[in-house]
């Protein structure tokens, strides 16, 4: 595959580190109009997209929108069902039909190492071990840190991330001082490994009470008369029922990625992270239509994201073996078509135009060519 091929032709430049990725996601929008989008009772839907599904074969490589969000069970473009209806943020309008890109850069050069494509309402935490198995097997590294926004750092996301041994660099879900309104926190609590119980500011103790198995969650609940006498319970609790306090079954990896995600090389990380992700976003929008689909149905949508991280990353490459060429390059301008040697990876580049390293066409020792 171009984009796999792209991805190692990196690697073997030196472009890629292969230790710390940065990833997000963005909304495309589909080849439908908001015309085209049925609103119906979820039955007659469904018997819609099996229609589709009959016409189709190819839906069934995709999941339909209705097995991830409850709205678009009402909902289906007769121009593209593969793409949901998404609105791209409370006060972006109305919803339209979309797909969402998945995508993971490395943090050495901004080299795209691994893509995916859904449909539009599909949550972008999801696809962080996708991503990750994807980026290791294409570069043949192992990753030691992920670099993200808040939305990736979910309970999920975290206890898998440092039970893996990666470091999470998302934002943290909330600041570390964060106090609840002027309240005690749940760092304010002492747990007692040993008793199963937690310590209150005042000394009394919280038990296990209700348990929630599908969050993997218990609640530490102190006793409501106890809550009711305290003098700290102003700065506790409001609840007439005692102070609670939630525990999950992980807790111990939790506790150790939201101290991860608060050390001084995180934040630098997430600083980063802004120019080199949304650099590559922004690129791909201005230089290459990235943010409109021009073919309908996912496998296509697919493809076409697959060729622009390709191009972006020959781009990208193009552009490093061009800040070499200066020091290779004769005096005189090359006549077109004469090649120059650039390195041991076997690259060829051949200089049509002296102003514009977009002109580069890189080849590889078998003598195919990739035009950027
Ligand atoms: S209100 Fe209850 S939980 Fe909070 S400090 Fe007082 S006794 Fe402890």
């Amino acid at each position: 595959m171009l984009f796999v091929r792209s991805v190692r032709q990196c690697v073997e430049a030196g472009l890629v580190d292969g230790a710390k990725v940065h990833l997000d996601g963005s909304l495309i929008d589909a080849d439908a109009s908001r015309e085209s989008v049925l609103k119906a009772d979820a039955e007659t839907i469904a018997r819609i997209k099996a229609a589709f599904a009959v016409q189709e074969r190819k839906l069934d490589e995709s999941k339909p929108p209705s097995a991830r969000c409850e709205t678009n069970r009402r909902l289906v473009s007769t121009t593209d069902p593969d793409a949901p209806c998404v609105a791209k943020g409370a006060n972006s309008g109305a919803a339209r039909p979309r797909y969402k890109h998945h995508r993971m850069v490395d943090d050495r050069c901004g080299v795209i190492t691994a893509v995916a494509t859904t449909p539009g309402d599909v949550a972008e935490p999801v696809q962080t071990q996708p991503l990750l198995a994807q980026h290791q097997v294409n570069t043949a590294s192992e990753v030691t840190a992920v670099v993200a926004d808040r939305q990736y750092g979910t309970v999920e996301n975290y206890c898998e991330l440092v039970a893996q041994g990666i470091r999470p660099h998302m934002a943290p879900m909330m600041p570390a001082d964060h106090k609840s309104e002027g309240r005690f926190t749940k760092a304010d609590f002492l747990y007692d490994p040993g008793r199963d119980q937690y310590v209150c500011p005042a000394g009394q103790r919280l038990v296990p009470k209700r348990k929630h198995p599908h969050r993997q969650m218990t609640d530490y609940v102190a006793p409501a008369k106890v809550c009711a006498a305290c003098p700290l319970r102003e700065r506790c609790t409001t609840s007439k029922r005692g102070r609670s306090v939630a525990r999950h079954s992980q807790e111990a990896l939790l506790e150790r990625a939201h101290a991860l995600t608060r050390t001084a090389e995180a934040r630098a990380d997430r600083r980063r992270r802004q120019h080199l992700m949304e650099g590559s976003f922004a690129q791909a929008a201005n230089r290459h239509h990235f943010k409109r689909a021009r073919w309908r149905r996912l496998w296509r949508q697919q493809i076409q994201d697959w060729l622009i991280a390709a191009v972006q990353n020959i781009a990208r490459l193009c552009g490093a073996v061009s800040a070499d060429i200066p020091a290779r390059l004769p005096r005189k301008p090359l006549a077109a078509g004469r090649a120059v040697d650039i390195g041991p990876s076997g690259l060829v580049a051949q200089r049509r135009h002296r102003t514009l390293s977009t002109e580069l066409v890189c080849r590889n020792t078998a003598g195919s060519a990739i035009a950027a």
